[in-house]
């Protein structure tokens, strides 16, 4: 892979960077990420990834454009409402960076369809809004040994946890919450409200995250949840053991 004019241009400033240069650009171009849902994390997830030069992006999300999504979900603008969430937000994209290759999946993400969808990428950022789906992504990253950057966010506070499952010694999901909650298919920012900002600090370590796991560059948060108080404006990074018991043992 050779970069045109454009190209060195267009990524001039990271390519600058000791730590990414011509070979970790390259490195960028040649990854793929999948986005799980469109909405307040997805939005500065999918902005950035496709900024910075992830050569392949896939976002699935079923969901229509409302207008309370508008508060947090800045991909979308008011003349989007009523529309599919995943092709609007692939359109935005190729107007950022028309030098990657763009997939909208217009459906739920299931365990019938997962396989399917996701085994073309070797990364996933988990921006949903449901323990349903948290679970399901977990438990086929887990299988498939791939890197899953996982977000949530309520009120004023919100998680991040990154889990490299090619590495053996990391923990799951199912470590830090061994069973699914009572109620998995409950949107808690419809609830109990969210503010709009905390997505993009949020989605944006997402995004961060991605891209030294790509680069294998600094310290991934893989072993620790980092949560994040906006108010208190704390951000506490605490270790998370792989527990003895857990689904992710059994299955190695
Ligand atoms: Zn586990």
């Amino acid at each position: 892979m050779k970069f045109t004019k454009k190209q060195i241009d267009r990524y001039s400033r990271q390519i600058i960077l000791k730590k990414i240069g011509v070979v970790g650009q390259k490195k960028l171009l040649k990854s793929n990420v999948l986005i799980v849902g469109a909405g307040g994390l997805g939005s500065p997830i999918a902005i950035y990834l496709a900024a910075l030069g992830i050569g392949k992006i896939g976002i699935i999300d079923k969901d229509s454009v409302e207008i309370s999504n508008l508060s947090r979900q800045i991909i979308f603008s008011t003349n989007d409402l009523k529309k599919n969430k995943s092709s609007v937000a692939i359109n935005k994209l190729r107007k950022i960076n028309p030098d990657i290759k763009l997939h909208s999946f217009n459906k739920r993400l299931t365990k019938k369809n997962i396989n399917q969808i996701a085994k073309n990428f070797d990364l996933i950022v988990d921006g949903s809004d449901n323990f349903r789906t948290r679970f399901l992504i977990n438990d086929y990253c887990l299988k498939n040994r791939k890197i899953l950057v996982s977000g949530a966010i309520s009120k004023f506070d919100g998680q991040v946890y990154t889990f490299n499952f090619s590495k053996k010694k990391s923990p799951c999901l199912r470590c830090f919450i061994p069973k699914m909650p009572s109620n998995p298919d409950v949107d808690n920012c419809e609830y109990e409200g969210v503010l709009g900002s905390l997505a993009g600090i949020i989605g944006t370590i997402q995004a961060n995250e991605i891209v030294k796991e790509i680069l294998e560059i600094g310290d991934t948060l893989c072993g620790y949840i980092l949560i994040i108080d906006a108010l208190k404006l704390t951000f506490r990074k605490v270790k998370l053991n792989k527990r003895s018991d857990c689904f992710c043992n059994e299955k190695k």
